[in-house]
């Protein structure tokens, strides 16, 4: 929930990401796992999917409140299915549940549309032959043709099994073999649709990596990256149970679920992009403080002469699994954070000022907060619509209420849809917080010269797309292009009397 992955750029999603100046080299598996449970490296960095997104999805994941949820005593017992309450009918307020519905639709459009700088300064159009030579925009396109192929499989897969988990009575049937109390088959529910659908995805995951390790993007052995790759998924896992859980259990005992379930989710999310920083990202990389010395002294006193407060900035033992470049601003308070990879201290100096310099935009502007805070309220508009949804499905899933611990798979397929419909509307915001970070950057260190330096390495390095057609522009991109960036630069510079390549 998280962090933008900067390079990546999905993050957003993942609630509150800031993101980081990059571009997520791995377009491939970006579609990734469609429900934003938070991911870690192995996503995406290959993966980072959400940016190493962290990302939670915010939106669409439903989660509901624990407290009420592990009250004890009221508990039925294990095997009844019995729905205290019913789903039907007047039942749970389906009237109410659709007016909440609505308003807090437009409390999140109105706090997006408050928080996103729409006004940003941007270039003429962008033009890759300025900056890039014939063999490095081929190698550009090469990447991008090797890629494509597996990430919009990826995407199609994510869609089917999307549409087969809200659609079919696939996932009735397949959870209704489990035996146990309820909160068993739940559990239990979540791990076999997880399974099922990584087992599909599996092989398009080693056909990325190896594209990734044939352009030298990636430098982990399979054990290292099936490592990740499952540490990913479990944190995905126990999040995903402990949603489903709190859900579960408020609908077997509240008969208006929707409203606790809504608030539980806003809070969930809040405390998983909190604690990420400090409780996730610890299980994928090592974080140390950047050494003493003329560049974390530069940093930090660039820090202090923008406001923004920061004690340390911390380096990222990302070069055990990749060479791509990236930096990123996670958690927000007491856990808000600036990390750079270490494959970053391999740049000049004054480019990984520049590159911190953005990521200070992010800090100074609370996107991560703002992040999150629209992540949460879309949870909680998940949860609403979940309410709302289940019962017009009801005949061809097979699950007649969210009590049944066989509409766990109905739930899982909900949030990637969710989060899939939410993708791109996510982008759009990102590409415009990513570009007021870039414009903070050269107001901080009025350097536009070294600002195209740095994108052109970030570009070539990550070898990210430098003309991305409009889909996967729609699509993937949660920053603007290197060539976009570019331009904007020039155009800072044009605009401020700097003399600039
Ligand atoms: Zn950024």
């Amino acid at each position: 929930m998280t962090r933008e992955e900067e390079v990546t750029g999905g993050a957003m999603a993942a609630v509150g990401a800031a993101g980081h100046p990059g571009e997520d080299p791995a377009r491939g598996e970006r579609a990734g796992t469609g429900e934003g449970a938070p991911s870690g490296p192995g996503t995406g960095e290959g993966a980072s999917s959400g940016p190493g997104t962290a990302g939670e999805g915010p939106y669409g994941r439903e989660a509901a409140d624990s407290e009420d949820a592990a009250r004890p005593g009221r508990a039925r017992p294990g095997d009844t299915e019995a729905p205290v309450t019913g789903e039907d009918g007047e039942d749970g307020g389906t009237r109410p549940a659709a007016i909440a519905l609505v308003l807090l639709g437009l409390v999140i459009l109105a706090v997006a549309a408050f928080s996103t700088p729409w006004r940003v300064l941007t270039g003429g159009p962008p033009d890759p032959a300025r900056d890039f030579s014939a063999a490095q925009i081929a190698r550009s396109q090469a990447f991008d043709a090797a890629t494509t192929l597996p990430s919009y499989l990826s995407l199609a897969l994510t869609v089917i099994i999307a549409g087969i988990l809200v659609a079919t009575p696939f996932s009735a049937r397949v959870l209704g073999r489990l035996q146990g109390p309820w909160w068993v088959r739940v559990v239990l529910g979540a791990l076999v649709i997880t399974v099922l659908a990584e087992v599909i995805r599996w092989p398009l995951g080693i056909w990325v990596e190896t594209i990734l390790r044939d352009y030298g993007l990636s430098i982990q052995d399979w054990a290292g990256w099936a490592g990740d790759r499952l540490k990913n998924l479990g944190v995905e896992v126990v999040l995903l149970c402990v949603m489903l859980l709190a859900l579960v259990a408020l609908a077997r005992r509240v008969r208006r679920w929707w409203i606790p379930a809504a608030v539980g989710a806003f809070a969930l999310t809040v405390v998983t992009s909190f604690v990420y920083p400090v409780v996730f990202e610890p299980l994928f990389n090592d974080f140390s403080s950047m050494r003493q010395g003329p560049l974390r002294t530069n940093l930090l006193e660039m820090a202090e002469r923008d406001g923004v407060p920061v004690e340390d900035v911390l380096v990222a033992d990302a070069s055990r699994r990749t060479t791509a470049l990236n930096a990123y601003v996670s958690g927000f308070g007491a856990t808000r954070r600036i990390v750079v990879y270490d494959t970053l201290l391999q740049a000049p100096q004054r480019e990984v000022e520049l590159v911190v310099a953005h990521e200070l935009g992010h800090a100074k502007y609370d996107d991560v907060l703002y992040g999150t805070v629209i992540g949460a309220l879309g949870a909680g508009f998940g949860a609403i619509a979940l309410f709302l949804v289940l019962k017009p499905l009801r005949r061809r899933t097979g699950v007649t209420s969210i009590t049944d611990p066989r509409a766990v798979g109905v739930v899982m397929g909900l949030m990637t849809v969710g989060s899939l419909i939410m993708g791109p509307a996510q982008n759009v915001i990102s590409r415009h917080i990513e570009a007021r970070a870039d414009e903070h950057a050269l107001d901080l260190t009025r350097d536009p010269a070294t600002f195209i330096a740095m994108q052109k390495r970030l570009s070539l390095t990550n070898i990210s797309d430098l003309s991305p057609d409009a889909v996967e522009y729609v699509l993937y991109a949660s920053h603007p292009s290197g060539p976009e960036r570019i331009a904007a630069a020039r155009a800072w510079a044009e605009l401020n009397g700097v003399p600039a390549p």
